[in-house]
């Protein structure tokens, strides 16, 4: 592994900097190497494309946990202490983010949703953090890291504006597979209803209807008036299924399915990739299953 002179912003990383020869790996000490560490896992995957071989990346919110309420420990405070950029969503997703910078406030915190067109949140006057859910927003989020990595280490800037141009080109080949797909799928059904309304990027992207039991996750979750008023959008538009989430606890959805007698018809991928083996376990990977699911659930009868 290659090793890198960082562009430090805690001055004592500088020590092990001093008289680092890139040629030499076995003499750079471990915090020469180039690390960052993200919110959660969906970034973490963006940030490993462009940060190839040139250094670390790794993500504090566990595959399987969602990252509006995590609760951070102190060893994620020194992940992010150790590393040289904490990169988030923002978009308030991260209600937490407070006490990461309190208790790590060396690193510099790069949100990379912002330059996205904001959609907000259903009567609320702040933006649905969940802009990754839409590969066309890929852009904005890769440009983000790109920039901020080319300023840390210039002269790897090449490098990462190349691997950052290859995960675009795939996202925009994936757009397209998507687009596709959506357009099976009959227009009266073309209404995604899972637990969190998350999909809202996603709908607006590819002409799907976006709806939940509760509009996000840190907000109350499944009352007997959120599902009986999504119960009846389902059974006044006649949707044939509904899906639930990785990172949601899925017994609100099943009591919203037997009550508009439909089936649920997946499992999809919001606010972390999937575990291993699920066949979602990269940023990509989660994309192209959710649209395969939304796709089989809402075409069949
Ligand atoms: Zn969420």
């Amino acid at each position: 592994m290659k090793k890198l002179l960082p562009i430090s912003i805690a001055g004592i990383l500088f020590l092990s900097a001093c008289g680092n020869d890139s040629n030499d790996a076995s003499s750079a000490a471990e915090a020469d190497e180039l690390m960052v560490t993200t919110s959660f896992s969906v970034i973490a995957d963006m940030a490993e494309a462009v940060v190839g071989e040139e250094g670390s990346v790794d993500y504090i919110v566990p595959i399987g946990e969602e990252p509006h309420e995590y609760e951070p420990v102190p060893s994620n405070f020194q992940k992010v202490n150790d590393s040289h950029v904490f990169y988030v969503n923002g978009l308030g997703l991260e209600e937490w983010l407070e006490r990461v910078v309190n208790n790590a406030a060396e690193t510099e915190v790069v949100e990379l949703a912002a330059g996205v067109d904001e959609i907000t949140l259903v009567g609320e006057d702040a933006p649905d953090p969940h802009a990754w859910l839409s590969p066309k927003n890929i852009d904005v989020y890769i440009d983000n890291i790109v920039e901020d990595l080319s300023g840390r280490v210039p002269e790897k800037a090449e490098i990462f504006e190349e691997n950052g141009e290859i995960y675009k080109q795939e996202a925009e080949e994936l757009t397209e597979e998507i687009e596709e797909m959506m357009q099976e799928i009959p227009e009266e059904h073309r209404l995604i209803v899972v637990s969190e309304n998350a999909f809202k990027y996603f709908g607006e992207d590819f002409n799907m209807d976006t709806d939940g039991i509760w509009e996000m996750n840190s907000h109350e979750e499944g009352t007997t008036g959120q599902m009986n008023r999504i119960i009846d959008v389902l059974i006044e538009r006649e949707i044939p299924a509904v899906f639930v989430e990785s990172t949601v606890d899925n017994r609100s959805m099943e009591t919203v399915a037997d009550n508009a007698d439909i089936s649920i018809a997946g499992e999809v991928f919001t606010d972390a990739v999937g575990a291993e083996g699920s066949g979602a376990e990269t940023y990509f990977d989660m994309l192209r299953h959710n649209a395969e699911t939304f796709a089989d659930g809402l075409t069949n009868e």
